[in-house]
């Protein structure tokens, strides 16, 4: 029989519904099998639970402990489940696929929009086809949502209330699960032998533009230690060119060494810093662009580059459009 790690983080899937609406966190993995009691026929599972949280809360320490907990146990299981809370679901399966190459078994980060006890609930399909998919051949960090499988740092959470709460703007599902599970996009596959790299550096910041923004609260940017920026711009990677321009900021940025990444505000579709003044004004003050990176994978890259190469900004100008793990096409960057 083949062997699955599941890993409890928190969130609502192991919550209790105190009253219609209201959730409390629950001591959940003791009960999982009571709630599930023929999962045990899927696979033989092992259960742990290293930290129990909100996803809000979880960051830098958290992914770099998840990272070693499958690192250590890659040889001892045929695939690992992941329960996690969803609001940041996308950041730690971005954070997650960076840090392990190679990967040669399948991580699939699952969580759910209703608690596992509540009786009208998408907790119990998704970790079922979840624990499914893990002991499948998909060996790529995944988060499984709402019948689809997804590359995890392609991934956006992008319901509050819907049960069919992530999407993949700019790549196909990896695989859909109806009566049969239907692969989709092609996976990846390992190329040599699993590595884990762990160092990370949070001096990295997103903002967003906006109409009307005061440009002199972004010149508080000069005066702070932060090195890279992820600016959601207009559209294909527009800014304001008048009163309100942002030019000079990320002309005073760029002076001081620090790096401003543009993504967009838009879900899909890849930024395009040629397409309008803007854009080429801001790339020729030093800006680059995301290509068709998501937001979070943008953001989470940035920091683990930062950490891989020592805080030496320059060097992310040149790696950012290479991919680490399928979370930019080839064709998207650095444009
Ligand atoms: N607040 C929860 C979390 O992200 C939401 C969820 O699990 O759906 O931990």
């Amino acid at each position: 029989m083949k062997r699955i790690l599941l890993i409890a983080t928190g969130g609502t899937m192991g919550m209790q519904m105190v009253e219609e609406g209201k959730f409390d966190p629950t001591s959940f993995v003791d009960e999982i099998f009571s709630f599930i009691p023929n999962l045990s026929h899927v696979a033989k599972i092992d259960v742990l639970c290293p930290f129990s949280m909100d996803s809000t809360d979880i960051g830098i320490p958290q992914w770099q402990e998840l990272a070693q907990l499958l690192y250590s146990n890659m040889d001892n299981y045929d695939g690992f489940v992941i329960i996690h809370g969803t609001d940041t679901m996308s950041y730690t399966a971005c954070a997650l696929s960076y840090m392990l190459s190679n990967l040669s078994k399948p991580v699939i980060l699952t969580g759910s929009q209703r608690p596992l006890a509540a009786l009208r609930t998408d907790a119990r399909t998704n970790l079922i086809n979840a624990i499914e998919l893990a002991i499948g051949a998909i060996s790529e960090v995944c988060i499984y949502f709402a019948n689809k499988l997804f590359r995890g740092n392609r991934t956006k959470k992008i319901s509050i209330d819907e049960f069919d709460a992530f999407s993949s703007p700019n790549y196909p599902p990896l695989a859909t699960v109806g009566l049969n599970i239907e692969r989709i996009a092609p996976h990846r596959r390992p190329n040599g032998l699993i590595r884990l790299e762990e160092k990370f550096d949070n001096r990295v910041l997103g903002l967003i533009a906006s109409p009307s923004l005061n440009p002199l609260y972004w010149q508080t940017l000069l005066e702070t230690d932060v090195q890279v920026v992820v600016l959601k711009a207009f559209g294909a990677g527009n800014l304001p060119l008048g009163n309100q321009s942002l030019i000079p900021v990320i002309e005073g940025c760029t002076q001081q060494g620090k790096l401003i990444i543009i993504c967009s505000q838009c879900m899909e579709g890849a930024c395009s810093l040629d397409l309008y003044e803007g854009g080429q004004r801001a790339r020729a003050a030093g800006a680059i662009s995301a290509g068709d990176m998501t937001f979070e994978a943008t953001l989470v890259k940035a920091m683990f580059l930062l950490g891989l190469f020592d805080g030496n900004v320059q060097r992310i100008r040149h790696h950012l459009s290479i991919s680490i793990a399928g979370e930019i096409s080839s064709h998207s960057g650095p444009n």
